[in-house]
């Protein structure tokens, strides 16, 4: 992962990686070898080049391994006694790896102690670029766990590093200015994978207090049996907690969804002013991903996923952490989490930039260029819906406001 030294005049990008994370994350028995994709495509489109953008520059960052201890701030003892110890890969008990979730999409495996700490180390090394100066945004796209809870393996989530990331955030302080007590920092977490942020959603439920630090929003396709299901999951009601939102969508979501539902995004940004930003760009709500509920487009047009990122990094200005996850076609999600890179340098690639010869380059067929088009699919999100979205959120937000001001 070597190259050139960052240039420290510009603003810094931290791309966490490290051929120790692709190695492991290799070894995780969904999305294999994905990881080796974006990071290889990224590099051979030129992303990690110290003059790519005239404005920001990329530092590869490889991650700290979390230890013991960083992982137990959220995962309990019990869970993590038995992921960490490699004696549990062949053998462990059924009956603990039934209660820990540790079967079916979440099977044991060789290399799991390893994979844990190095994913949950990699979202809280992306955490820590930020109290860098100059490091306004940072890159982790072996993270984005979101399924993953406090005491079960989940969704082929076996480390809550959103969580992790979240709590280590919530920690941060900056000095008060009439030398009261520290000022406590406000994060949003914003979640764009087709799958309902349950994980997340969960840990942070209900925990905002009379000044609240922390909001949690997830975009998604929520349907009976459609995993996961939670009634966290759902439109936000006159009783649920306003700093836990949902924005559920229906199938064919496209780009003019995306658009109309970025409306409700950019109210609650308003009204919540975070100091932090955790984007969770899970992709597989792209046109062409396996499991073809959504028909989101990668760019440019408003609304694609392109221009739902691009707001965040541009016109927000919050530091931020943008994270990767679903995406189970994976030349697909190579080609959007490096498509993304180079909108977070300040320098978007042009779509129709064919990719480049390098060693994954026959996995590029038969386009072998950078874009993800929508298909054909019908946007069974009418007008009726979208606004009784909006009648939903408008009502948050002011309930969002009022908290705020208090
Ligand atoms: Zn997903």
């Amino acid at each position: 992962m070597a190259t050139a030294e960052p240039d420290w005049e510009k603003g810094i990008v931290a791309y966490v990686a490290s051929a120790d994370l692709t190695k492991v994350s290799f070894l995780l028995p969904s999305n294999r070898n994905r990881s080796a994709l974006v990071h290889t495509l990224a590099r051979a489109l030129g992303l990690f080049l110290r003059n790519f953008s005239p404005t920001r520059t990329i530092a590869l960052v490889p991650p700290q391994s979390a230890g013991f201890a960083e992982l137990n701030s959220y995962h309990t003892k019990e869970y993590l006694d038995f992921v960490l110890d490699p004696n549990n890969v062949e053998g462990g008990d059924e009956g603990t790896k039934m209660e820990l979730g540790l079967e079916d999409d979440c099977p044991p495996f060789e290399g799991m102690a390893q994979y844990v700490c190095l994913v949950g180390g990699a979202s809280l090394t992306a955490v820590k670029m930020l109290c860098q100066a100059g490091c306004e945004l940072a890159v982790c796209w072996d993270g984005g766990r979101h399924h993953a809870q406090k005491l079960q393996a989940s969704g082929f989530c076996y480390v809550a590093d959103c969580t992790l990331a979240l709590m280590a955030l919530r920690r941060l302080t900056q000095p008060n200015p009439t030398a009261g007590l520290p000022i406590k920092m406000r994060t949003m977490y914003l979640d764009l994978d087709l799958h309902f942020s349950d994980g997340v959603l969960h840990a942070f439920h209900r925990m905002s207090t009379a000044s609240p630090h922390l909001l949690t929003f997830s975009i998604h396709h929520a349907a009976p049996g459609f995993f996961p299901t939670s009634p966290l999951a759902a439109l936000p009601s006159p009783d649920s907690d306003p700093f836990t939102l949902s924005l559920p969508l229906r199938p064919g979501a496209s780009n003019r969804t995306f658009a109309r539902a970025w409306q409700c995004v950019e109210l609650v940004r308003a009204a919540f002013d975070p100091d932090y930003v955790v984007l969770q760009c899970g992709v597989d709500g792209l046109a062409g991903d396996p499991c073809a509920v959504f028909n989101w487009a990668l760019g440019p047009d408003e609304g694609s996923l392109r221009w739902c990122v691009g707001r965040v990094v541009n016109e927000w200005c919050s530091k931020k952490v943008l994270l990767g996850r679903g995406g189970y076609d994976l030349p697909n999600a190579a080609r959007a989490w490096a498509y993304l890179t180079s909108v977070a340098l300040g320098h978007p690639l042009s779509l129709d930039t064919p990719i480049p010869d390098h060693a994954h380059f026959p996995t590029y067929a038969p386009s072998f260029s950078l874009d993800v088009t929508a298909g054909n699919m019908q946007d069974q999100n009418t007008s009726e819906y979208l606004l009784a979205v909006d009648t939903a959120f408008d009502a948050v937000v002011n309930k969002i406001t009022e908290r705020m001001a208090k």
